[in-house]
């Protein structure tokens, strides 16, 4: 059952997910301070239900403190959840397994300078997944050049000896995708993995992605602030605002035909000469709010440009616009009275 302020991904409905989220909720407690008697919780993430499927491309895009990367962390099992629940393959996995889990999920950061060890060259690096979970074969070398290769670094001789200081950004990255690939996962969580690369060189990146989904089938989630990059790459996409799932669809429709204000407004930050129907809406601006008290009902309303006074008052359901795209958004429902679509004041935030 999808809740207010809760988007399910289209794909749940036509095939069994990889991986599952339900009502997932992440609250960081906020310790009491002179400047905060009452302490509090920064509501990163509220009610989040989200299908993977399996060997497809799935996009969360948002602005920074929508929750994206705190979401891909209770994906990747990093931290606990307030509450909800993460399945994969329909089933919870135990609170033990948390190596286990790690087989199926692998997780890459934005930052490879950081996620790589500086005193360790790239061979350590491959090595040491492949001999922790004892996957390396009959032969060590040969399962680290196989992995270079995976991520066209190659001759693997090239590169083995090379330390993270050594490497350009772009091959650092397809480093740690590398190693990510080591335990042979089924679903890949990448944190905004081109954003700290140069322009030049993310189309490379972006494009192995793409080659891992279509030549091996290997189901990824892409996170990203840049809705047309995951026009670009992604099958699927989900729009993260203030913690919440505010839409999902298929790439190509939900960036063609956006139903929800605050994705129109991401388009209207990256426009697309490619896209058929260019939305442009430049008024919604503002900041992402304080998640340590969300403004009640839509948490888009202060920013948006067609909040109505219900909109300040309840939250939206999900409403299906076509199949598989899905709004949370009180434009698109029926039977509201004159009262509760009356346009409401907005605030500059
Ligand atoms: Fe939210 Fe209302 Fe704007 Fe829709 S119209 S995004 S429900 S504030």
């Amino acid at each position: 059952m999808t809740g207010p302020g809760q988007v399910r991904s289209h794909q749940q409905v036509t095939e069994p997910p990889l991986l599952e989220t339900r009502g997932l909720t992440k609250h960081f407690r906020i310790r009491s301070s002179r400047l905060n008697p009452h302490g509090g919780a920064v509501h990163a993430v509220d009610n989040v239900s989200l299908a993977v499927p399996k060997g497809g491309i799935t996009a969360i895009v948002g602005e920074s403190g929508s929750g994206k990367s705190t979401l891909t962390r209770l994906m990747a099992r990093l931290i606990k959840p307030t509450s909800g629940e993460l399945l994969l393959d329909g089933r919870r996995p135990a609170a033990s397994t948390r190596r286990a889990y790690a087989t199926h999920v692998q997780l890459v950061l934005q930052d490879p300078f950081s996620s790589l060890n500086p005193v360790h060259d790239v061979r350590y690096h491959l090595a040491r997944p492949l001999i922790v979970h004892k996957l390396a074969g009959t032969s060590l070398d040969q399962a680290i050049e196989g992995l270079l290769d995976r991520v066209s670094l190659s001759p693997a001789a090239l590169f083995t000896g090379k330390y993270p200081h050594e490497l350009s950004g772009g091959q650092r990255q397809r480093v740690a995708i590398a190693r990510a690939l080591a335990v042979q996962p089924r679903l890949l969580l990448a944190d905004e993995p081109v954003s700290m690369l140069d322009v030049s060189i993310r189309l490379g990146v972006l494009n192995l992605l793409a080659d891992l989904r279509d030549n091996d089938g290997l189901s990824i989630v892409y996170v990203t602030h840049d809705i047309a990059s995951a026009r670009y790459l992604a099958d699927v996409i989900a729009v993260m605002y203030a913690g919440q799932l505010v839409e999902s669809g298929p790439a190509q429709t939900l960036t063609d035909e956006p139903s929800h204000p605050y994705t129109e407004l991401l388009l209207s930050a990256a426009p697309d000469p490619a896209r058929t129907r260019v939305t442009v809406n430049l008024r919604g601006k503002g900041q992402v709010p304080n998640l340590v008290a969300p403004p009640p009902g839509c948490r888009f309303h202060p920013r948006c440009p067609h909040a109505m006074s219900i909109c300040a008052e309840k939250a939206p359901m999900p409403f299906e616009i076509s199949p598989g795209h899905l709004s949370a958004c009180w434009l698109h429902a029926s039977g509201l009275d004159e009262s509760q679509r009356a346009p409401r004041a907005r605030k500059e935030a």
